[in-house]
């Protein structure tokens, strides 16, 4: 396989500390035999500093659900990616529909961040996805590409290397209605190609994740798709059955 599985856990606001390292300490115990995926969490802030510590000696990576451009400063409510370095975070999420609906998130803000996280030595994870208007209207590549394109701006070739992104239509996130196999290959593929056009090598190994209601149930077919290389998880990633039921469903 030339691209290693991703499966990305999006806490959300969800999880006070006790409850993230009950959360934690479960997920270690049920997956500590994993060897051939990259398993990821991304706990709310006030979770990563302890999380981080007990995630020590694991095979599950810590992510930060949001980052801001700027490394220090006047800027009241924001966190740099320095400071999620320091408390152990390797990934970060950028871009997620949930920003760009609800906090004002644009292209220009999440090239930023892109920027930011890679500056920082984090492994960004580039969430793009249409609305369900934008599907109806026939916009979805349309609307993806420009969200891609916005969030692989002026990367170097060595930056774009390490990217990671996640398709996640909004019309299938949180809504128990997930985007068919089929139709999350072809903007899958849709993407590739779109990164082929900037460099072959990196189309040929980025990671592409899908997310939009992953569950056990549909993981498996979602995943043995050619381009879907992982998946993006929000609310079946806070129970240990429903998470660790979709790491088991990667191909093997
Ligand atoms: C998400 O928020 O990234 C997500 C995919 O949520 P859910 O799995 O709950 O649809």
């Amino acid at each position: 396989m030339i691209r290693r599985p991703m499966i990305a856990g999006n806490w959300k606001l969800n999880g006070t500390v006790t409850e993230s390292l009950a959360l934690v300490r479960e997920l270690r115990n049920r997956l500590d035999k994993v060897r051939d995926c990259d398993i990821v969490i991304a706990p709310p802030y006030t979770a990563l500093h302890p999380v981080a510590a007990r995630l020590e000696g694991s095979n599950i990576a810590l992510a930060a659900q949001d980052i801001y451009w700027e490394g220090s400063g006047a800027y009241t409510g924001a966190v740099s990616g320095s400071l999620l370095k320091e408390v152990g975070c390797a990934y970060v999420l950028v871009g997620h529909s949930e920003r760009r609906q609800l906090f004002g998130e644009t292209l220009e803000s999440s090239s930023r961040r892109m920027k930011a996280a890679l500056a920082s030595g984090l492994v960004p994870i580039l969430c793009v996805g249409e609305t369900l208007a934008e599907r109806q209207a026939g916009r979805t590549d349309e609307v993806v590409a420009a969200q891609l394109d916005a969030g692989l701006m002026d990367l170097s070739h060595a930056q774009l290397a390490k990217v990671v992104v996640a398709y996640e239509p909004v019309w299938a996130i949180g809504t128990g209605q997930v985007a068919t196999p089929a139709q999350a290959q072809q903007v899958h593929d849709m993407i590739r190609e779109r990164v082929r056009a900037r460099d072959v090598d990196i189309a040929k190994t980025m990671r592409i994740l899908y997310g939009g209601s992953v569950k056990p149930e549909n993981a498996a077919e979602l995943l043995s798709q050619p381009d879907i290389d992982g998946a993006l998880v929000g609310g079946a990633s806070l129970k240990v059955e429903s998470f660790a039921g979709i790491v088991e469903a990667r191909p093997r």
